[in-house]
């Protein structure tokens, strides 16, 4: 069976050496409190990854859940598990003290979730899905809306989905069907068929709170008619519990290739009670608001994928003995080497490494923005606002593409194990999977990066962050062995605008040159942030070692994995660089019917 053992260490090298947390949370309001409970959550969100998820995980994937009598049965020790979750006060940590919440900055929830990702993906999407609903909730829902379902999601007692996806739709939500007919009560009445929707039904918490997309009467054609709605599953009764049962059902259970602890149902809505969160026609702008907050998630679910991928590849690459070192026998008193001496092993693990550790800085980085957007003043939270609109497609689907392939790396480390069962390197692969699909695919991701968050506001949002690492490499590139970071670096910084502009030219002669450049450019771009990450973790790093550190073997592997990275990560950009600018002739030239004549007669 697979182990885990959450990477505190590393955890607090990011959030106290690279990005001076403690500073940060002192700057926002009620900051102070935040300081002192920190290292108490990291333990004790420890303890609760490595003791109570972990072990469920393949007990998760070999069960699944089941639909049984019209009730969704989840695997075993899911709901005690989840009830030890509220006991805890997890789901209130980061939310609202007026609707029961604790306050604490939301980059303490992403600290905890990356545990939970890594550990069980499938239990953490239960409480996960309640977050974008708390969001979307907390953002566009009136007062009333607030007392009856906030404070309920908060105390954990009732969860969240998000239910947008319907059978003829999922990127393309202007086409949804499913209607809300007003009632004289100011209510509105549901009907429509959902699919896909995670969390769906279970009965892990009393009740379920779906937030559902859905067109009025008269709605405008397209994405300018979609309302957003919040439809319970047990109408609250006059003391707010849940009581009867709204016309809300589960209609069946998908089969899926992963995260098989997660219920993924068809949700059929029939004339169900539901009430509108924010204004007519405008729920765009509420689905965003979850939206962005899940998709952050989702990165955080890429990131924690490969943690736990990593963990347990390296100790196999320990352990297993096979063949002797090109350059000569490394254990000669055994029958065999270890496989870790094999270069080619070491490149998997050095990718995986290096994926989750940059991906961990990325991720908190991120984080940092969250809290300002949420806590901050004014011109910090706008200025914050913009670069996490920036990042957000980047952690979404650049994380996720290299999570798929490192949990696929680990896999690899195990040779034919790997693709047995009982290792459990094939559920992280699986599991990987759909973290590139869910929230918008790495397709729709990037168009948002490249179209709406780059060349929409004519490059003015990528020009501040390319500043920032402008900027940095100026100021360190002077500095005992930086230069091997801020040459490739800066060089890259400066190609990021230069291509941006390119590809925005031919843009304007041609709207198909975006989506033929853009997942290209998110990869490109991806690979360039983390490299700033890995820069400055380089320098921290050296610095450390110069000083004669105690901890001298952890700063050595942050400097070797930084040049990791550097040498075999890094060039990658070549590559997508080349492909970007390749333009979309290759992708269009063709006749559509003679993608086919290979085979249809
Ligand atoms: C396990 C699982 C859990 C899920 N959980 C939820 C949930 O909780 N709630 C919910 O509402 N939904 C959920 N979904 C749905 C998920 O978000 C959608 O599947 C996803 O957004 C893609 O939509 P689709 O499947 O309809 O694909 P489509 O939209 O049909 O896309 C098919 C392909 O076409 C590409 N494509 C589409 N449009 C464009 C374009 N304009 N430009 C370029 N490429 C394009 C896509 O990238 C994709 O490769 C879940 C799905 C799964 C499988």
């Amino acid at each position: 069976m697979p182990t885990y053992k959450a990477p505190l260490r590393d955890i607090r090298f990011v959030m106290n050496e690279l990005l001076g947390y403690e500073e940060h949370y002192k700057s926002l309001p009620d900051g102070e409190e935040a300081v002192e409970v920190v290292d108490a959550i990291l333990e004790e969100g420890a303890k609760f990854a490595e003791n109570v998820l972990t072990p469920l995980n393949q007990i998760g994937d070999q069960q699944g859940c089941k639909l049984e009598d019209g009730k969704v049965r989840v695997p075993e020790g899911f709901t005690e598990a989840y009830q030890q979750y509220v006991e805890g006060g997890w789901p209130s940590m980061a939310q609202n003290p007026e609707y029961g919440g604790q306050g604490l900055p939301h980059s303490l929830g992403m600290v905890l979730n990356e545990m939970i990702c890594s550990s069980n993906l499938a239990w953490g999407m239960y409480p996960g899905l309640s977050h974008g609903a708390m969001s979307a909730l907390e953002h566009h829902g009136t007062d009333e809306l607030k007392q009856t379902y906030l404070t309920k999601l908060i105390e954990g007692s009732w969860t969240g989905t998000m239910c947008l996806t319907e059978p003829h739709c999922g990127t393309d939500l202007g086409l949804i069907k499913t209607k809300a007919l007003p009632q004289d009560d100011g209510s509105f009445k549901v009907s429509g068929t959902k699919i896909f929707i995670s969390a769906g039904d279970h009965e892990m918490a009393e009740n379920i709170v779906h937030l559902v997309l859905a067109k009025l009467p008269d709605a405008p054609a397209g994405s300018k008619g979609i309302s957003l709605f919040v439809v319970p599953k047990f109408l609250p009764d006059a003391e707010g519990e849940a009581g009867e049962r709204n016309g809300v059902t589960c209609g069946s259970l998908e089969h899926k290739m992963g995260i098989h602890g997660n219920s993924t149902c068809v949700m059929n809505f029939d004339d169900a009670s539901g009430w509108m969160v924010g204004q007519p026609n405008k729920g765009l702008a509420a689905m965003f608001t979850m939206m962005n907050a899940a998709r952050i998630g989702v990165g955080i679910q890429g990131q924690g994928l490969i943690e736990a991928s990593y963990q347990n590849s390296l100790a196999y690459a320990r352990d297993r003995l096979q063949m002797r070192a090109l350059s000569g026998a490394k254990a000669p008193e055994k029958a065999a080497d270890p496989i870790i001496v094999h270069p080619d092993v070491r490149r998997m693990l050095l990718t995986q490494k290096a994926f989750s550790e940059g991906g961990r800085a990325l991720i908190l980085f991120t984080a940092q923005l969250v809290d300002k957007v949420e806590h901050g003043n004014e011109e910090d939270s706008k200025e914050a606002d913009e670069i996490l609109g920036l990042l957000t497609p980047i952690v979404k689907a650049f994380l996720t593409e290299v999570g798929f392939e490192a949990t696929n790396e680990g896999l690899q480390v195990f040779g034919g194990h790997g693709f047995i069962q009982e290792w459990g390197m094939e559920q992280f692969v699986r599991d990987a999977r759909i973290t590139r699909l869910y929230e918008g695919t790495t397709g729709i991701q990037a168009l948002d990066l490249l179209g709406r968050k780059v060349l929409m506001n004519q490059g003015e949002t990528l020009k501040k962050f390319t500043k920032q690492i402008h900027k940095y490499c100026q100021t360190v590139s002077k500095e005992e062995g930086m230069h091997e970071f801020t040459k490739p670096l800066s060089e890259l910084n400066k190609e990021w605008g230069d291509l941006t502009m390119k590809i925005g030219m031919s843009a304007m002669q041609n709207r198909d040159e975006v989506g033929a450049a853009a997942v290209d450019y998110t990869m490109y771009a991806g690979y360039i942030v983390l490299g700033y990450f890995w820069a400055q973790m380089a320098e921290i790093a050296q610095k450390k070692l110069a000083e004669g550190t105690e901890e001298k073997a952890y700063y050595q592997a942050k400097l070797d994995t930084a040049r990791f990275y550097y040498a075999r990560l890094l060039p990658r950009t070549r590559a997508h660089a080349a492909a970007m600018t390749a333009g979309a002739d290759s992708l269009l030239a063709m006749d559509e019917a003679a993608f086919g004549l290979t085979f249809e007669v």
